[in-house]
């Protein structure tokens, strides 16, 4: 007898969701398809977790039943024609449709060549046993679990297993993959599974920037990523990246702390700015080109290391806040806050803070057009007293509007002098 969750679905979805997969697995079967939950949600379902990534596999054609589901609903239905694939939004959350399909690659690392296929073909291209669960959606077998590659008994054993021993060699990102969820679940990799992860850690190599960096920031997302970063330097993976990167007990305790400080969506930045901490310039440009990171993470890596060859001059007690001010501005927070957590000096903390939370926003209140106003004709000298007015206010030498207009007075007549 096969295994029916029937029941945990009915605990386990969102009363809309359910109704949904339900609708979709009667229509399917209208069609002459049969359908399937597949993935994530199902290996979440066993474990107890949440997960809204709800992802269905059809015997046939996805597309067909996506339009037939988006018909009469309020859903706002995409198609992928050339991948068979179609994505209908509700409000709230979405459902992903895919036409079970075979892969072929042609050589490592390559993108596969894609045709359909059965279920069976769909779920031996896919990365672990724990995440080739299905469960059946059409009525007369709702809720049956369908579990060709044991991933149930890996589960139940906590193990990462990769499905044939040419899977890293096929797509090495995979290697990334089981170390996250290894790491997230506190689960192992099987024994025969470790043993090609370690002697294919080279065909990393094979895969593109975009793709590499992809499964770096999928890291760099979980809660812990500080596990999976110590482990991938363990198993070899991390140094095949870049030679210089540590995942050492150092790198863990710095990104505990930088949790505690920034809860905020710039966390992942912080991390490559700590990871890329002890590179040289040139071994972090070297990692940035490798992964080919956008803008806005490099530019923080490298600011990241050039402040680092700067900080000492913070280590001055006597400091003014403007001067503080004039060394800083410039710099993303991300690469201050990451010099911050790695600060020996309290000074230097406390000065890098004092930017961070206060300086950075402290703005003159005159403007130049009020400077005008009072009579100041435009040109250098307007530009001047603005600057004037700003270390003023970065010293808390101005409080009010009129200690500004006193200022801006002052400065208008010594300049005329
Ligand atoms: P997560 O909780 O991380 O979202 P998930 O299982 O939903 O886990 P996705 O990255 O959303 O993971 O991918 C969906 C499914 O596609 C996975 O369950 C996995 O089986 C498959 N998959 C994703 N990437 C690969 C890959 N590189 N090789 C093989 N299968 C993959
Ligand atoms: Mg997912």
């Amino acid at each position: 007898m096969s295994k029916n969750l029937a029941l945990q679905l009915d605990k386990y979805m969102p009363p809309p969701v359910l109704a949904l997969i339900k609708i979709a697995g009667k229509e399917a079967d209208e069609l002459g398809q049969e359908l399937y939950l597949v993935g994530g949600v199902v290996r979440d379902l066993f474990l107890n977790r949440a997960n809204f990534d709800f992802d269905l596999v059809a015997e046939g054609d996805a597309i067909e039943l996506a339009r037939k589901m988006a018909k009469g609903s309020q859903a706002k239905l995409t198609v992928h024609s050339s991948f068979g694939t179609a994505k209908l939004n509700y409000p709230g959350f979405s459902l992903d449709l895919a036409t079970a399909r075979s892969e072929t690659y042609s050589k490592p690392g390559a993108l596969p060549t894609v045709q359909p296929g059965s279920l069976k073909d769909d779920l031996i291209r896919r990365d672990f046993s724990i995440n080739t669960m299905v469960l059946h959606l059409n009525p007369q077998r709702f809720g049956e679990l369908i579990d060709l590659y044991h991933g149930k008994d890996d589960l139940e054993h906590r193990l990462i297993r990769i499905l044939h021993p040419k899977s890293f060699v096929d797509d090495a990102t995979r290697i990334l993959r089981a170390i996250r969820y290894e790491q997230r679940l506190g689960f192992k990799l099987e024994a025969e599974t470790e043993k090609l992860l370690r002697s294919n850690v080279a065909m990393l190599d094979t895969i593109s920037s975009d793709r590499i960096r992809h499964e770096l920031e999928l890291i760099l997302k979980e809660d812990e990523p500080e596990r999976a970063i110590r482990r991938a330097e363990e198993l070899g993976v991390l140094g095949q990246l870049h030679p210089s990167l540590k995942g050492n007990g150092w790198l863990s305790k710095i990104f505990i702390k930088a949790r505690q400080v920034d809860k905020r969506a710039s966390l992942s930045t912080l991390y490559l700015c700590l990871l890329i901490y002890n590179l040289t310039e040139k071994a972090n440009e070297k990692f940035i080109s490798r992964l080919n990171f956008p803008k806005s993470s490099s530019q923080a890596m490298c600011q990241t290391l050039q402040l680092k060859a700067q900080v000492r001059s913070l280590a001055n007690p006597k400091l003014k806040p403007s001067d503080i001010y004039q060394l800083l501005q410039g710099y993303s927070a991300p690469a201050i806050q990451a010099n911050s957590l790695t600060a020996e000096s309290s000074t230097v903390n406390q000065h890098l803070q004092l930017y961070l939370a206060k300086l950075r926003y402290l703005k003159p209140l005159l403007k130049g057009d009020d400077l005008k106003k009072m009579g100041i004709s435009a040109g250098p000298k307007i530009g001047e007293i603005l600057d004037a007015l700003h270390k003023a206010r970065l010293n808390g030498e101005v409080k009010t509007r009129g200690d500004e207009e006193r200022l801006a007075n002052s400065l208008r007549q010594k300049q005329s002098d």
